[in-house]
């Protein structure tokens, strides 16, 4: 695909997304599955049910510029995925497993946040209002869900982790 315009790149980048959001529908299942906190696991699962109507929402936007999700696959979810999995198949006390499950998931948040915030500032650009509405409540989210994996982490799981 070759990129001329802005909208090109926007395409480029919501085909990315999608490609990432679902990788991280397999991965989330994994996660929770690992988590020994009720807390997380149930964090993880709620995410899950976010990202998948994240890959909704993308699928809308796309099919709106008549866009398949076709595309190439995100390689940075790939790696931030794997490192998730290596933190599950270390053999590791349970408190300190969980403290490496949120970190390897804040980090798949930021990228998320990441690719989300140029996604929504293209749309707006572009003047794909309905895009730029959908983009920002996945984007909020996301922020949520990285936030309340911090609260998380400071108000147990690193303590329990470094008893
Ligand atoms: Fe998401
Ligand atoms: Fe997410």
């Amino acid at each position: 695909m070759k990129l001329e315009t802005l909208t090109d790149l926007y395409i480029h980048q919501l085909k990315d997304l999608h490609s990432a959001e679902k990788q991280l529908l397999k991965a989330l299942p994994k996660m929770a599955k690992a988590a020994t906190s009720k807390k997380l696991r149930a964090g993880f699962e709620k995410h899950l049910e976010e990202t998948k109507e994240h890959a909704l929402r993308l699928e809308t936007i796309l099919s709106s510029h008549q866009q398949t999700t076709r595309g190439p696959k995100c390689k940075a979810m790939e790696g931030l995925v794997e490192e998730g999995a290596e933190i599950i198949e270390e053999e590791a006390d349970a408190e300190v497993r969980d403290a490496g499950l949120i970190c390897a998931a804040q980090k798949v948040e930021h990228y998320e946040i990441a690719s989300y915030g140029c996604a929504r500032t293209f749309a707006e650009l572009i003047g794909d209002k309905a895009g730029m509405k959908l983009l920002q409540k996945t984007l909020n989210e996301e922020g949520a869900t990285d936030k309340k994996l911090s609260e998380l982490a400071m108000s147990e799981i690193n303590i329990s982790a470094n008893d």
